[in-house]
Formats: structure tokens, sequence, C-alpha cells
């Protein structure tokens, strides 16, 4: 019943595939690819907008130039992707042709999302295709994506485009049937996990760090992508990407995969942003009552509340807001730079003029540009660290 409900109202889809679905020992698997490409035809011909976050690049140029093994370096990664990406869009787009359908290509860099007027650029693009009827098919900018600008996964990358696009649904589709209550290539007795209300310490136990030989992400990035996409809002299921017509059993309300219900109380557009596509410069600590005034009153961060200042940033930059231990609470945008918080720290608002010689702001960080990261009724327990 949960699912029928849950999918009832959706008419914007995103599916992410991964490269362990779509290559095989001869790298692109076409079989593969047709069937998903016949699958996502149908959703469309129901009514569905589509788009497709498509892995595949690195492991079709790998193939290509006939290297056997792991590829040792990224530059050899970034080679092989600029080679592989070609060859994957053609493959693609042929596919759609059948049925009528034009692609377009997105190739993104994380760089591209963390500036707000370029994520704002990429929106309106995505937004055109859509309106235009075409499938958008994005991955990750390989060739150009060093460490620090790189999204680490197409998991993370699909979470990204989710809320740019404000999709209805993610469907991620992976070479498992779904999240597992054990690992299922350790036991024997693993079983499949079909609803997911809450990410419970179980939950985050069941998703094994380990990544595929082929895919980047393992199970664990996909439970990470799915609590990011829930905490916006959407339903997120996992699935086996290689059996046939999956889509639409998914879309018929069967119980294939496993399904991620969104979060209750979620995150908007711009707070989502902050929370999971800005990486923090900084911690700010912050004593019981600030914590408090955060989580259940919904309360900006004044001066008052900060007990410690950790990194060096400037006037807008992100940053955690952790509490005395550590723990991480919520992510936002400062008012003030390191330098003036650690002066003005633990103070009353009132004295930030006296102290600094100005006054723009009252709050270290206003509440609009303040993303909360657990729950009031779970205020000791922090919801992903990992990701603040
Ligand atoms: N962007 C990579 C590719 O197309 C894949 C990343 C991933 O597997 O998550 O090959």
């Amino acid at each position: 019943m949960k699912r029928k409900e849950t999918l009832a109202n959706v008419r914007k889809i995103l599916v992410k595939v991964g490269s362990a679905v779509l290559t095989g020992e001869e790298g692109l698997d076409l079989t593969i690819i047709e069937q998903l490409v016949d699958d996502i035809a149908t959703l469309r011909e129901r009514g569905y907008q589509v788009i497709l976050v498509s892995s595949g690049a690195i492991a079709s140029g790998k193939h290509r130039m006939g290297i056997q093994g792991k590829l040792k370096s990224i530059p050899q990664k970034q080679a092989a992707a600029a080679i592989g990406q070609g060859r994957l869009m053609r493959v693609y787009s042929n596919a759609f042709g059948k049925h009528g359908l034009f692609v377009g290509q997105v190739l993104l860099t994380m760089s591209d999302l963390t500036d707000r007027k370029r994520f704002l650029n990429i929106r309106n693009t995505l937004f055109t295709l859509l309106e235009w009827g075409v499938i958008t098919i994005i991955n990750e900018n390989d060739t150009v994506a060093v460490d620090e600008i790189k999204f680490g996964d197409n998991d993370h990358l699909a979470a990204m485009v989710a809320n740019i696009v404000e999709a209805h649904l993610v469907i991620n589709l992976t070479n498992t049937e779904g999240l597992y209550d054990h690992n299922p290539a350790d036991s024997k007795k693993a079983k499949l996990i079909p609803l997911v209300t809450e990410f419970t310490p179980e939950i985050e136990a069941a998703a094994t760090e380990e990544a595929t030989p082929i895919g980047m992400g393992g199970m664990k990035s996909k439970v990470l992508a799915a609590k990011k996409v829930t905490a916006f809002g959407i339903p997120y299921i996992i699935a086996p990407g290689r059996r046939p017509g999956v889509l639409q059993e998914i879309m018929d309300g069967k119980e294939t995969g496993t399904l991620f219900l969104p979060m209750a109380d979620h995150l908007t557009s711009r707070k989502y942003w902050i929370a999971f596509t800005l990486r923090a410069r900084g911690r700010l600590f912050v004593d019981e009552g600030a914590k408090e005034a955060l989580v259940a009153d919904g309360k900006s961060l004044l001066p008052s509340g900060v007990i410690q200042v950790e990194g060096d940033f400037v006037l807008g930059d992100p940053v955690t807001c952790v509490d005395a231990a550590g723990n991480p609470i919520a992510k936002g945008l400062v008012n003030y730079c390191a330098e003036e918080i650690r002066k003005i720290m633990g103070l009353k608002t009132t004295k930030i003029e006296q102290v600094l010689g100005y006054k723009d702001y009252d709050e270290i960080i206003h509440r609009d540009n303040l993303a909360v990261m657990i729950h009031p009724d779970e205020k000791s327990k922090t919801r992903n660290p990992k990701t603040l």
C-alpha cells in the first residue's frame, strides 16, 4: 500500500544506472542498454518524464583500449572516460532514436554546482531539455574532474541532480535486487529489505562499503545517496537494473527492490544545496542552548551560542555547526569570517559593534541560510555526519 501511495503522484523520474549494470566482459552491454532504453521509452509513453544519470564511460573506454584489470592512475581513468563517453552517448542516441526520442548530454563537475549561479543555469538548461521532451543523459565530467572537485561517484551525482530537477522519484538501478539486511555475498540468510522508513543504525550497517570491481559506489554510497534524496522529500528506490521491464514493474507498484520513503520534514531546495552540495570550510562548536534553538526552535545562530571556532573561512562560506562533542547539527553560510567570530563568540548581539567596530548582521548564520541536519526528537543522534 505504501508503495502505491508514494508513487501515485510521481511524474518526473530520475533514473541512475551504474557501470556494473551497463557493462560486461565485452565493454558496454548493448542488449542491456536496449532493454533499459525500451523500458524508459515505455515510461515516456505512459506520460512520465525521465532524466537519466548514466555511468559507463570509464568502463567502456577501458575496454576500447583493450586494458585488462584496473586503471592505474587518475589520468588513465580520465583518458578512458574521454574515449568511452562518446561511445556511450552514441549507443544511447541510436537506441532512443529507434523510439523517435532525442538525447542530450550534460557532463557535470562538483564545482559547477557549488557556484549558485552556475547551479541555477544548469537548472534552467535541464528544465528546457525536459520541456523539449529530450532524454537528458548526465554523467560526471570525468575528463576534467580532479580529486577535490569530483562527485566521487554517480550515486552522489544523481542525488545532486535530483535536487536540481526537482525529481519526484529516484530509481537507482544496480546489480543487486536492492538493499539486504546482510551482505548477500557473505550470508545465504540475507533478506531483501522492501521498505525503509527511517535511517536506523541497522540500515546503515546493512550497507557495506565495498564497491564492485566495475562500479565506484557500492551499496554504502547508494544508502548515503538515498539519505540525501529522501531528506529533500523525494522517495528513492534501489532496484535490479538487469531485470527486463523493471521500471514498469516499479511504476505499477510492485514490490521491486528497496523503497526509501521521503522524510516528513524535508529541506527546501536551497537548504538541500547548502547541506549536501557545498563543502564545509570550518566548524563552529555551539553550546546546548544554541543547539536547542537551532534544532527545536528553528532560530538563527547568534554569537552568544558559539563556544569555539575551527578553520579559516570568510563571509558567505559554508560551515558545519557541531555540538560540544563535535557531533554535526547543521550547516550554514556565515555572516562573519572566522577571525571575527573568534572575537565575538560568547557575546550578546549588542556587543558585536563594540568589539568589531561595526555590525552588519545580528546573526552568525541566519536561519534562511541554515540547514538543520538532525531531527528535534533525535537531538543526541546525528543523521549523517559523513555528508555534513
Ligand atoms: N562517471 C563514471 C563513468 O561514467 C562512473 C562513476 C560511478 O561508477 O559511479 O564511468
